[in-house]
């Protein structure tokens, strides 16, 4: 690191769970954000402030003006605009030395396994099922750890999948993928703007967190927030022996 940088990042270095190590780890680092949307917005932020090296960000959306209630990377001026490409122009006027890749599509098949095994770490902020179940495919294909988050309405769930571990439950064994999974959208059922930015935050956390190496990840632990009543309920996430996913 050079002198600009240690200065940068010292409130970092002076962790001793983190120091020049760490943040130098996070300086090699390369994140996955799928969605620059209310969950992608707070996870980037922190993602490329924190010094993150590479993200990449993945989105085949526009920017509307229904998004800004609560999508942070996004300004008026950006409306009509891809998502990642303005994403990517916020980031620069915070952390110009995070390089931030643009994915401009809706990523499945081969492009999400392209993007999937070059990353170390998968951020799903996506907002529908089959995306969901795609990511968790390819994270456990290219053994990734996956930090998914989800909100609506009131509602905020987060939670990591460490495919490195052994013996890991993955997203599929928590919510089996069926073919008449009820679909609830922000676009129908509304959600509160600040959910959306603590389950990202807490994704930016938890991937920080594996990516440096410290701490008790959430790994096989799902956080479910009542943003009504401000209460975390946590549950612990067990291996479906028989998951078609991760158990083959
Ligand atoms: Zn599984």
């Amino acid at each position: 690191m050079n002198d600009a940088q240690l200065l940068r990042y010292s409130r970092h270095i002076l962790l001793p769970q983190i120091g020049i190590e760490g943040q130098e780890k996070l300086l090699a680092a390369k994140a996955l954000i799928v969605g620059a949307g209310g969950l992608g917005s707070p996870a980037a932020y922190y993602l490329a402030s924190a010094g993150v090296g590479t993200l990449v960000l993945a989105d085949g959306d526009t920017v509307d003006l229904t998004n800004l209630q609560r999508q942070i990377l996004h300004r008026v001026d950006s409306v009509g605009r891809p998502k990642a490409e303005s994403g990517r122009d916020t980031l620069a006027g915070i952390n110009p030395e995070c390089r931030v890749e643009t994915i401009v599509a809706r990523l499945d098949g081969a492009s999400l396994d392209a993007a999937v095994s070059r990353a170390d770490v998968v951020l799903d902020c996506s907002d529908n099922f089959a995306t969901r179940h795609a990511i968790n495919r390819a994270c456990v294909k290219f053994r990734k750890p996956l930090v998914p988050g989800a909100a609506i309405r009131f509602d905020g769930q987060v939670a990591v999948f460490d495919s490195c571990r052994a013996d890991a439950p993955c997203y599929h064994c928590l919510f089996p993928e069926a073919e008449d999974a009820e679909e609830v959208r922000c676009a129908t059922m509304g959600v509160f703007a600040p959910l959306t930015g603590i389950i990202g935050t807490v994704q930016a956390a938890e991937a920080l967190k594996l990516l440096i190496g410290c701490g008790e990840s959430l790994a096989g632990r799902l956080l479910l927030l009542d943003g009504l009543a401000m209460e975390w309920r946590q549950i612990t996430v067990p291996r479906d022996p028989l998951c078609p996913v991760c158990s083959s």
